[in-house]
Protein backbone atom coordinates (compact mmCIF):
# COMPACT_ATOMS: atom_id res chain seq x y z
CA UNK A 1 0.00 0.00 0.00
CA UNK A 2 1.12 3.83 -0.97
CA UNK A 3 1.08 6.02 1.84
CA UNK A 4 0.23 10.06 1.24
CA UNK A 5 3.49 11.99 -0.40
CA UNK A 6 2.61 15.32 1.22
CA UNK A 7 1.86 16.15 4.31
CA UNK A 8 0.01 19.32 3.38
CA UNK A 9 -3.74 19.44 3.64
CA UNK A 10 -5.10 18.51 0.42
CA UNK A 11 -8.40 20.14 -0.60
CA UNK A 12 -10.56 17.91 -2.44
CA UNK A 13 -14.00 19.27 -3.95
CA UNK A 14 -16.97 16.37 -4.14
CA UNK A 15 -19.59 17.43 -6.43
CA UNK A 16 -22.42 17.96 -4.40
CA UNK A 17 -25.77 18.30 -7.31
CA UNK A 18 -26.74 15.19 -6.37
CA UNK A 19 -26.22 11.66 -4.77
CA UNK A 20 -23.73 10.14 -2.08
CA UNK A 21 -21.73 13.50 -1.80
CA UNK A 22 -21.82 12.90 2.16
CA UNK A 23 -20.25 9.64 2.17
CA UNK A 24 -17.62 10.81 0.61
CA UNK A 25 -16.92 13.65 2.60
CA UNK A 26 -16.58 11.38 5.55
CA UNK A 27 -14.17 8.69 3.96
CA UNK A 28 -11.92 12.28 3.21
CA UNK A 29 -11.84 13.60 6.96
CA UNK A 30 -11.11 10.59 8.25
CA UNK A 31 -8.04 10.73 6.08
CA UNK A 32 -7.34 14.29 7.41
CA UNK A 33 -8.23 16.02 3.59
CA UNK A 34 -10.32 18.72 3.23
CA UNK A 35 -13.60 17.83 1.76
CA UNK A 36 -15.13 20.65 -0.17
CA UNK A 37 -18.75 20.89 -1.63
CA UNK A 38 -18.43 21.92 -5.07
CA UNK A 39 -21.92 23.34 -6.36
CA UNK A 40 -20.88 26.13 -8.51
CA UNK A 41 -17.71 26.45 -10.99
CA UNK A 42 -16.36 29.26 -8.75
CA UNK A 43 -16.05 26.22 -6.05
CA UNK A 44 -13.51 24.39 -8.18
CA UNK A 45 -10.98 27.56 -8.04
CA UNK A 46 -9.50 25.80 -4.95
CA UNK A 47 -9.36 22.65 -4.96
CA UNK A 48 -6.40 19.84 -5.41
CA UNK A 49 -8.93 17.11 -7.14
CA UNK A 50 -12.37 16.33 -7.57
CA UNK A 51 -14.89 13.15 -6.71
CA UNK A 52 -18.13 12.84 -8.95
CA UNK A 53 -19.75 10.55 -6.83
CA UNK A 54 -22.64 8.08 -7.74
CA UNK A 55 -26.35 8.65 -8.22
CA UNK A 56 -28.55 9.27 -11.22
CA UNK A 57 -25.99 10.09 -14.22
CA UNK A 58 -28.84 11.41 -16.27
CA UNK A 59 -29.76 14.41 -13.15
CA UNK A 60 -25.89 15.13 -12.39
CA UNK A 61 -25.34 15.33 -16.31
CA UNK A 62 -27.91 17.82 -16.92
CA UNK A 63 -27.44 19.54 -13.47
CA UNK A 64 -23.59 20.21 -14.54
CA UNK A 65 -24.54 21.88 -17.97
CA UNK A 66 -27.16 23.78 -15.91
CA UNK A 67 -24.79 25.26 -13.77
CA UNK A 68 -21.73 25.39 -16.27
CA UNK A 69 -19.65 22.82 -14.11
CA UNK A 70 -19.50 20.71 -17.09
CA UNK A 71 -17.16 23.48 -19.15
CA UNK A 72 -15.11 24.52 -16.03
CA UNK A 73 -14.48 20.91 -15.10
CA UNK A 74 -12.90 19.70 -18.62
CA UNK A 75 -10.70 22.84 -18.44
CA UNK A 76 -9.53 22.13 -14.55
CA UNK A 77 -9.05 18.60 -15.93
CA UNK A 78 -6.51 19.90 -19.11
CA UNK A 79 -4.63 21.68 -16.33
CA UNK A 80 -4.02 18.34 -14.70
CA UNK A 81 -6.84 18.47 -11.98
CA UNK A 82 -7.30 14.73 -10.62
CA UNK A 83 -10.99 13.65 -11.01
CA UNK A 84 -12.06 10.42 -9.78
CA UNK A 85 -15.58 9.34 -10.63
CA UNK A 86 -17.98 6.43 -8.91
CA UNK A 87 -20.57 4.80 -10.37
CA UNK A 88 -22.69 7.59 -11.72
CA UNK A 89 -19.37 9.52 -11.52
CA UNK A 90 -17.89 7.16 -14.38
CA UNK A 91 -20.52 6.72 -16.30
CA UNK A 92 -20.08 10.74 -16.85
CA UNK A 93 -16.63 10.30 -17.36
CA UNK A 94 -16.98 8.30 -20.02
CA UNK A 95 -16.47 9.05 -23.59
CA UNK A 96 -19.24 6.65 -25.12
CA UNK A 97 -22.75 5.76 -22.79
CA UNK A 98 -24.23 3.08 -25.05
CA UNK A 99 -27.45 3.92 -26.20
CA UNK A 100 -27.80 7.23 -24.18
CA UNK A 101 -27.12 10.86 -25.63
CA UNK A 102 -27.45 11.95 -21.67
CA UNK A 103 -25.03 14.92 -21.13
CA UNK A 104 -21.54 13.76 -19.98
CA UNK A 105 -18.05 15.02 -19.35
CA UNK A 106 -16.69 12.24 -22.09
CA UNK A 107 -13.24 12.38 -20.46
CA UNK A 108 -11.74 8.83 -19.98
CA UNK A 109 -11.55 6.94 -23.07
CA UNK A 110 -14.23 4.02 -21.95
CA UNK A 111 -17.21 2.64 -23.20
CA UNK A 112 -19.71 2.41 -20.73
CA UNK A 113 -23.66 0.47 -20.56
CA UNK A 114 -25.97 1.92 -17.67
CA UNK A 115 -27.51 -0.38 -15.10
CA UNK A 116 -26.14 -3.32 -16.34
CA UNK A 117 -25.83 -6.34 -14.46
CA UNK A 118 -29.54 -6.77 -15.14
CA UNK A 119 -32.23 -6.35 -12.41
CA UNK A 120 -32.48 -9.01 -10.72
CA UNK A 121 -29.13 -8.04 -9.35
CA UNK A 122 -29.09 -4.64 -9.11
CA UNK A 123 -27.26 -4.52 -5.69
CA UNK A 124 -24.63 -7.06 -4.76
CA UNK A 125 -21.50 -7.17 -2.94
CA UNK A 126 -18.35 -8.81 -4.45
CA UNK A 127 -14.81 -9.42 -3.33
CA UNK A 128 -12.22 -7.65 -5.54
CA UNK A 129 -8.87 -7.44 -5.76
CA UNK A 130 -7.12 -4.52 -6.00
CA UNK A 131 -3.50 -3.84 -7.74
CA UNK A 132 -1.38 -1.77 -5.01
CA UNK A 133 -4.37 -2.49 -2.46
CA UNK A 134 -5.41 -5.80 -2.35
CA UNK A 135 -8.07 -7.20 -1.42
CA UNK A 136 -11.53 -4.89 -1.01
CA UNK A 137 -15.06 -5.28 -0.52
CA UNK A 138 -16.78 -3.67 -3.60
CA UNK A 139 -20.49 -2.23 -3.12
CA UNK A 140 -22.41 -2.02 -6.72
CA UNK A 141 -25.13 -0.41 -6.82
CA UNK A 142 -27.59 -0.33 -10.20
CA UNK A 143 -23.88 -0.39 -11.50
CA UNK A 144 -22.68 -0.10 -15.02
CA UNK A 145 -20.05 -2.32 -17.00
CA UNK A 146 -17.50 -1.04 -18.83
CA UNK A 147 -17.56 -2.44 -22.28
CA UNK A 148 -14.47 -1.29 -23.81
CA UNK A 149 -11.56 0.86 -23.14
CA UNK A 150 -8.65 2.17 -24.87
CA UNK A 151 -5.01 4.76 -24.92
CA UNK A 152 -3.01 3.69 -22.30
CA UNK A 153 -6.40 3.09 -19.42
CA UNK A 154 -5.04 0.80 -17.03
CA UNK A 155 -7.24 -1.96 -15.35
CA UNK A 156 -6.98 -2.02 -11.38
CA UNK A 157 -9.66 -4.61 -10.89
CA UNK A 158 -11.64 -6.55 -12.17
CA UNK A 159 -14.97 -8.59 -11.55
CA UNK A 160 -16.18 -11.40 -14.09
CA UNK A 161 -13.80 -9.93 -16.84
CA UNK A 162 -14.85 -6.35 -16.82
CA UNK A 163 -13.26 -3.66 -15.35
CA UNK A 164 -14.41 -2.56 -12.45
CA UNK A 165 -11.52 -0.29 -11.81
CA UNK A 166 -9.54 1.87 -13.80
CA UNK A 167 -6.93 4.32 -14.31
CA UNK A 168 -5.86 6.93 -17.04
CA UNK A 169 -3.56 9.58 -16.44
CA UNK A 170 -5.53 12.00 -13.96
CA UNK A 171 -8.74 10.10 -14.06
CA UNK A 172 -9.70 7.54 -11.90
CA UNK A 173 -12.76 5.46 -11.91
CA UNK A 174 -14.83 2.67 -10.24
CA UNK A 175 -18.07 0.86 -11.00
CA UNK A 176 -18.71 0.70 -7.13
CA UNK A 177 -18.74 2.64 -4.11
CA UNK A 178 -15.85 1.97 -1.74
CA UNK A 179 -17.58 5.53 0.30
CA UNK A 180 -20.20 2.99 1.64
CA UNK A 181 -17.83 0.88 3.50
CA UNK A 182 -15.42 1.70 5.90
CA UNK A 183 -12.27 0.83 4.07
CA UNK A 184 -10.50 4.18 2.96
CA UNK A 185 -7.69 2.78 0.94
CA UNK A 186 -9.23 3.86 -2.39
CA UNK A 187 -9.62 7.63 -1.26
CA UNK A 188 -5.87 7.14 0.06
CA UNK A 189 -5.30 5.81 -3.70
CA UNK A 190 -6.91 8.77 -5.14
CA UNK A 191 -5.36 11.16 -2.35
CA UNK A 192 -2.11 10.05 -3.39
CA UNK A 193 -2.95 10.96 -6.93
CA UNK A 194 -4.03 14.64 -5.97
CA UNK A 195 -0.61 14.77 -3.69
CA UNK A 196 1.14 13.72 -7.21
CA UNK A 197 -0.61 16.13 -9.66
CA UNK A 198 -0.41 19.06 -7.38
CA UNK A 199 3.20 20.07 -8.37
CA UNK A 200 2.70 19.39 -12.37
CA UNK A 201 -0.45 21.73 -11.85
CA UNK A 202 1.07 24.58 -10.09
CA UNK A 203 4.11 24.43 -12.65
CA UNK A 204 1.90 24.38 -15.54
CA UNK A 205 0.03 27.46 -13.92
CA UNK A 206 3.29 29.45 -13.00
CA UNK A 207 4.56 29.03 -17.08
CA UNK A 208 0.94 30.27 -18.44
CA UNK A 209 1.72 33.44 -15.41
CA UNK A 210 5.01 34.11 -17.25
CA UNK A 211 3.43 33.37 -21.11
CA UNK A 212 1.15 36.06 -19.93
CA UNK A 213 2.85 38.98 -18.69
N1 LIG B 1 -27.70 3.61 -12.37
C1 LIG B 1 -27.21 4.92 -12.10
C2 LIG B 1 -27.05 5.72 -13.40
O1 LIG B 1 -27.21 5.19 -14.43
C3 LIG B 1 -25.88 4.85 -11.38
C4 LIG B 1 -26.07 4.18 -10.03
C5 LIG B 1 -25.11 4.63 -8.98
O2 LIG B 1 -24.42 5.64 -9.09
N2 LIG B 1 -25.09 3.88 -7.91
O3 LIG B 1 -26.79 6.87 -13.37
Amino acid sequence: MQTVITNSKMKIGILALQGDAREHKRALAKLGAEPIEVKLPQDLDDVDALIIPGGESTTIGMLMGKYKLDVKIKQKHGEGMPIYGTCAGAILLAKEIIGSKQPKLGLADISIKRNDYGRQIDSFEADLSIKDIGPFKGVFIRAPIIKGFYNGTEILSEYKNNPVMMRQDNILITTFHPELTNDTRVHEYFLNMAAEYKPIREARKELKESNES
